[in-house]
């Protein structure tokens, strides 16, 4: 249990009985790219996590240990600097938005770890900066509500990090809920609940093992052919101020006045914005065929349309096409490699593991990870 060893891990350090609180990774179930257009997602925290054991200090000292590196840092909060390594700048980073919201941290004992997946689109980032900035609030009683310790998550990776994140990762860490999934508006920053509650099935992530250096740059030519895309949708709509605004009507009475390739663009993300929303209306009467079928569609628009898909993530999802028991597969996150997330029957997912990996590593000569989730609750204090 990572929790246990954290917090033997703390006592052995430093003595005494720590806070533990438990910070999840998570999933997106539906709507990608849809972001930075102003759209809606559809995220849910998982049960693997990073576990904090923390106490306070008073001397102006932060003393760290990462168990997964087994590595410490150590530095004072009137100086917080670059550390020169990568794992402390997620947490650093927490101190100088506290610190710039005039929160004053007198210092603190920190040991942490835990089974998410470093790097594999699960957002161990999130659950380090957000899981950090839960606790201290906590511990220090510096009276933060819940949507202020997104945002100053999420801005210490931007600002510390220098990664330019949207909001969707520390979000969904503060607020998950078990067995169900969190619909975001990412313009108004409201949120809702939708039951997601089917024992039969599990959420299955098959991890291509690969990374390509395409995606930054290509993330960036996307938001930029969005951005083209509502300009000209203005002409003739001048209301419509993202993607979010804009319907497939308004976009076909454009389409002379666009090149193909923005036209595809826009027209994955208004559908997938739409998708969205149906794909919540399915969980509301309990319909995974119709929910698994719309992931499917999605997947379909980000490789043929909005092309952010690459042959290993569309070889994970069409050898899932003929098998019955996997309701819903599609690419997670920004593409060019990471995960696919999959909705499998409970018990074909032994068989489905075996048979994905194995022609997976038949065709690309890799074995890629697979990791079987449950929907769980967000952030919170384990005692
Ligand atoms: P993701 O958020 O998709 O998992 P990122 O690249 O955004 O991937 O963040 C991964 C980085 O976060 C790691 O390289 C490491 O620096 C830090 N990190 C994540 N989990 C841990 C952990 N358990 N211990 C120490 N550092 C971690
Ligand atoms: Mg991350």
């Amino acid at each position: 249990m990572p929790a246990e060893i954290v917090r033997n891990k703390f006592i052995e350090l430093f003595k005494e009985e720590p806070l533990l609180v438990r910070s999840p990774g998570r999933v997106n179930l539906i709507g990608e790219h849809t972001d930075y257009n102003m759209g809606f997602v559809l995220p849910a925290a998982i049960d693997k996590a990073i576990y904090f054991a923390i106490s306070p200090r008073s001397d102006g000292v932060c003393k760290l240990f990462a168990v997964d590196m087994n590595d410490s840092y150590e530095f004072s909060v009137s100086e917080l600097k670059k550390s020169g390594k990568q794992w402390p700048e997620y947490l650093i980073g927490v101190l100088d938005q506290l610190k710039k919201l005039g929160k004053n941290i007198e210092g603190f004992n920190c040991v942490f770890g835990g089974d998410i997946p470093l790097g594999a689109g699960l957002s161990s980032s999130a659950a380090l900066e957000a899981g950090l900035a839960f606790s201290l609030n906590h511990l220090f009683n510096l009276g933060i509500d819940k949507l202020s310790l997104v945002k100053l998550a999420q801005k210490s990776e931007n600002e510390f990090v220098g990664v330019n994140c949207g909001i969707m990762d520390q979000y969904i860490n503060i607020f998950g809920a078990a067995k169900k999934v969190l619909k975001i508006d990412c313009r108004s920053l409201e949120y809702e609940y939708h039951p997601f509650t089917n024992d039969d099935l599990r959420i299955v992530l098959c991890n291509t093992m690969v990374t390509h250096s395409l995606a930054s740059s290509e993330y960036n030519t996307r938001r930029a052919q969005c951005e083209a895309g509502v300009k000209i949708l203005q002409q003739k709509y001048p209301s419509i101020k993202s993607l979010r605004d804009a319907s497939m009507q308004a976009l076909d009475e454009s389409k002379a006045d666009m090149d193909a390739v923005t036209y595809k663009r826009c027209k994955y993300v208004i559908e997938e914005n739409e998708r969205v929303t149906a794909a919540c209306a399915d969980l509301e009467k309990n319909d995974f065929v119709s929910f698994g079928c719309r992931m499917y569609q999605s997947h379909n628009g980000l490789s043929r349309e909005y092309e952010v898909s690459c042959k290993e993530l569309d070889f994970l999802v069409e050898q899932t096409e003929n098998m019955d028991s996997v309701l819903g597969s599609r690419m997670m996150g920004g593409g060019f490699g990471g995960c696919t997330i999959n909705l499998v029957k409970n018990d074909f997912v032994g068989e489905f593991k075996n048979r994905i990996q194995s022609s997976y590593k038949e065709k690309f000569g890799k074995d890629p990870l697979v990791y079987i989730c449950k929907i769980e609750e967000g952030t919170h204090i384990i005692r």
